[in-house]
């Protein structure tokens, strides 16, 4: 069961901001791996 487990959660990449380590939701592509802040701050 917990093999289960860990498998489901290896599924699932866990995006994080490089700017300031944020995890970041599922978002556009475009964005690269940014939180919506540090995107602000690049424009
Ligand atoms: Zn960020």
């Amino acid at each position: 069961m917990l093999e289960k487990m860990s498998d489901f959660f290896k599924k699932l990449p866990t995006k994080k901001c490089l700017e300031c380590g944020q995890e970041i939701e599922e978002q556009h592509e475009c964005y690269g791996n940014k939180c919506d802040n540090c995107v602000d701050v690049m424009k």
